[in-house]
């Protein structure tokens, strides 16, 4: 019986169900929470991770630790004379809500449409989509405290929004759970079409053409992950100094950029991956999606460490060819917990 014991595996919990990557990997402890009683009897140990649908999450090993996956629900919705104030708990999937809205008449969303995961995900990486980035429309942040056992709320000033970032997703605020998320969309709604495959829309388009749209482009574009796993965007689009940006385009003046407010040029990775000579690149199971070369794909046998491998090659090679670093947008689990780089 002891022997029985001791040679079972340490890690009991499969994962691979619970991440669009797909990669064989498990935990030790795997907690579901769907109701808010559950929150202070969780406590805090250091090798705790928390878990939304897992879509932008690649576990490279075995996490030994406890995942705690959001499955809070429900939806409550009011309204002033200016706008609709909405509540949502954190596991509710983002893309019904995005539809639930748009049928409710509420409207800012549609540029999100059909981006997978939870709500509660979404202020983490502060999603965003063709020119709309969720922040704009959110009030405040609860989650529920794992190391003081307390609720904590912050107001849209104080998550730090940015580029695929907030505070939420620096290592020093990973034991807040986020437990709901609050928005306020203005009844005078305004169409945002500014990206190329919005742009041909007359400026009278409905929201609800206008998320049809954006459902079309991402099905043209993205690998289905429920078909071929993948995590969408592996990298983010790199943002460089003015002077940098520049000395880059005088070598390739097809590099496309998008001039930020600040001063600074956003630059496709997908553009430089491709470039490279790496779409279509394989390694072990993993490869860089034929279509779409910011995406990497398990192609049905990959572990982790061959997504691994292969986001190192695509670093290197674009890192020698143009001296521009990808810094990786998914989040990488490691057996002790997230990791920052490759
Ligand atoms: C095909 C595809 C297309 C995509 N397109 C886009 C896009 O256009 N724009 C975009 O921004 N993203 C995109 N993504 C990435 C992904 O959809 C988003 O990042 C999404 O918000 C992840 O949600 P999730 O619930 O799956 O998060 P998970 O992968 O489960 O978690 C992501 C991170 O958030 C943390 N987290 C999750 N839930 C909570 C919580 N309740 N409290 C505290 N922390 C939490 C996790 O610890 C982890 O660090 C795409 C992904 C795929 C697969």
């Amino acid at each position: 019986m002891t022997e029985d014991l001791q040679i079972q595996p340490k890690s009991q919990f499969e994962l691979s169900s619970r991440h669009s990557f797909a990669l064989p990997a498990a935990c030790e402890q795997l907690i579901e929470v769907s109701a808010m009683v559950q929150l202070p009897l969780l406590g805090w140990t250091a090798n705790t991770l928390i878990l939304g649908e897992g879509t932008n999450t690649l576990f490279i090993e075995n996490f030994q630790g406890r995942v705690l996956v959001n499955k809070l629900k429900g939806v409550s919705i009011t309204e002033t004379e200016q706008a609709f104030l909405v509540s949502v708990k954190a596991g509710e999937n983002w893309h019904q809500l995005v539809i639930q809205l748009n049928q409710q008449g509420i409207y800012g969303l549609e540029n999100l449409a059909l981006i997978p995961g939870s709500v509660g995900a979404a202020p983490v990486q502060n999603i965003g989509a063709y020119g709309v980035e969720v922040g704009t429309f959110i009030t405040a942040v609860e989650g529920w405290d794992l190391i003081n056992n307390k609720p904590v709320r912050w107001a849209n000033s104080e998550c730090e929004f940015g580029y695929r970032m907030s505070k939420f997703k620096r290592p020093e605020w990973r034991h807040i759970l986020i437990t709901s998320v609050h928005f306020s969309f203005p009844k005078a709604w305004q169409p945002v079409l500014s990206y190329k495959e919005l742009s041909d829309l007359p400026a009278t388009v409905s929201a609800g053409e206008l998320m049809q749209r954006v459902i079309e482009v991402r099905q043209m574009k993205l690998p289905d992950p429920t078909k071929l796993s993948n995590a969408g965007s592996f990298f983010k689009n790199p943002t460089l100094s003015k002077q940098q940006a520049d000395k880059l385009r005088q070598a390739h003046l097809h590099l496309p950029f998008y001039p930020q407010p600040n001063g600074q040029v956003k630059i496709a990775a997908g553009w430089l991956i491709e470039q490279a000579g790496l779409k279509g690149f394989q390694l072990g199971g993993a490869g860089v999606h034929t279509n779409q070369a910011l995406v990497l794909v398990n192609n049905g046998n990959a572990t982790g460490e061959d997504v691994q491998a292969l986001a190192k090659t695509i670093q290197t090679t674009v890192y020698e060819r143009y001296g521009v670093m990808l810094e990786p947008e998914v989040r990488l689990i490691k057996a002790h917990g997230l990791a920052e780089a490759l």
